[in-house]
């Protein structure tokens, strides 16, 4: 039903004064755009508008809105029961969740921990890795080394670890854990040189003794700024990790279910962490949902001596979460991921191409389901949203970043239509 424009004001009204959306002032928001309903990959606006959606909702929505099969899972899932606590309680949706999970993983990780969301699945890799290094006796092994331009979340020991200039430094610096930052790899259209990893083994070698582990996004920077670097990076990192028993966390929050063109970008380097975290598309979007993947070896070292892992989220491994994290990845089983996210990849070169003579325009680039044309100057979120929302597309830039990663099932004729709308919009800047 569409609502009438005094309907949609009264509504924007009320959100505007009570409402906090992320990252935007709590007295002067960004303006918001009211949603009556989504469907494959398209958003409809509460005026009957209909956006086709070039976000997937923050990297989550890969099936598309509304998908046939997820909606089942959840009701059927739904009339047997949406909670029970997992404490001393377990189901089969998470057994089942979680045997999915360990098959389609780096076979290393046998080992799941179920929890809340992205931000929540880093907090319980961090302390995985502290109690496995406390359990080991390496007492001062209490920090983490990153590479800079990285983001792992909003929480404070998440935040500790995001690019240090970026990020939310400044804003909490005192209050923030102290880590180790080195410099990122250069980009992956650069190729590799063996200088990339020089400023990482450095800090490694000087400060072996107090990291517990090395935390990254493998391949693709997400939030901290939507870098590409070369897996070999990952390659030399995993060797130095091994050398001097520190551990490697991978953070596959935003790249993992086939974002990159393969199912995990570690897969791009042939290497597995010794921690994983998902979260995003690990329902298809359709709630908060996450987990933290890792081995025997660190399980049994943190088991030591009765050890406890303390950690255990109110609605861990929730039913109706696992099952439609079931539903989702069986979709992903159907799927070809190298010639169906390949296919999106085509498109997005194909279609952002001409953005390259831009005179706006820094850089264009594209890996597995995921565009990027970077301006030379930042852009005006509000103002350029609202001519993307004129145009029938949802797009949200951040900072000098204009960028797409669609849904999976968008068709070449609305690829085609997104790019081309990203085209004539820059053009104009
Ligand atoms: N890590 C990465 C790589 C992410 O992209 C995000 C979300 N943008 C997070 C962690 C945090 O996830 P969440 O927002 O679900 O807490």
């Amino acid at each position: 039903m569409v609502q009438t424009q005094s309907e949609i004001a009264a509504l924007l009204d009320y959100d505007r004064r009570h409402v906090w959306h992320p990252y935007t002032s709590p007295t002067h928001p960004l303006p918001v755009y009211p949603v009556a309903a989504a469907h494959g990959v398209y958003v409809r606006l509460m005026d009957g508008r209909e956006l086709i959606d070039g976000m997937a909702s923050w990297w989550c929505v890969i099936h598309g809105y509304n998908h046939p099969r997820l909606n089942a899972a959840l009701r059927e899932q739904a009339d047997k029961m949406a909670h029970v606590m997992f404490g001393g309680l377990t189901h089969d949706p998470a057994i089942k969740r979680a045997r999915s999970l360990i098959n389609s993983t780096p076979h290393k990780l046998q080992k799941v921990f179920f929890c809340d969301s992205g931000s929540v699945a880093v907090e319980v890799a961090m302390k995985m890795a502290l109690q496995y290094q406390t359990a080991l006796s390496r007492g001062r092994a209490k920090h983490f080394l990153t590479i800079r331009g990285g983001y792992h979340g909003d929480t404070l020991g998440a935040m500790s670890v995001c690019d240090p200039v970026t990020g939310m430094h400044q804003l909490f610096s005192g209050a923030l854990p102290i880590q180790f930052f080195a410099r990122r790899p250069g980009a992956l259209d650069k190729g590799w040189r063996e200088d990339d990893i020089a400023d990482f083994q450095a800090q490694l070698e000087a400060h072996h003794h107090e990291i517990a582990a090395v935390i990254m996004e493998p391949v693709v920077q997400g939030a901290g700024g939507m870098y590409f670097y070369a897996p070999e990076f990952l390659r030399r990192v995993r060797v130095l990790c091994d050398k001097y028993g520190i551990l490697l966390i991978l953070d596959e929050i935003a790249t993992g279910f086939g974002r990159t063109g393969r199912m995990f970008a570690c897969e791009h380097a042939g290497i597995a962490p010794d921690i994983m975290c998902l979260g995003k598309a690990v329902t298809g979007g359709y709630m908060s949902f996450a987990a933290t993947l890792t081995t025997e070896r660190v399980g049994e070292v943190i088991g030591r001596r009765e050890g406890v892992f303390m950690h255990g989220p109110t609605f861990m491994a929730n039913p109706l979460a696992c099952a439609v994290a079931n539903a989702s990845l069986e979709l992903l089983a159907e799927m070809d991921i190298g010639v169906d996210v390949g296919r999106i990849s085509e498109g997005l070169r194909r279609g952002l191409e001409p953005c390259r003579e831009l005179p706006a325009v820094a850089e264009v680039r594209a890996l597995g389901a995921i565009g990027v044309v970077e301006m030379k100057t930042p852009v005006d979120v509000a103002v350029i949203q609202q001519v993307f929302v004129e145009r029938g597309v949802w797009i949200r830039p951040f900072g000098r970043l204009i960028y797409i990663m669609p849904p999976y099932i968008i068709t070449n004729t609305e690829l085609d239509f997104l790019t081309r709308q990203m085209v004539e919009v820059i053009k104009n800047l």
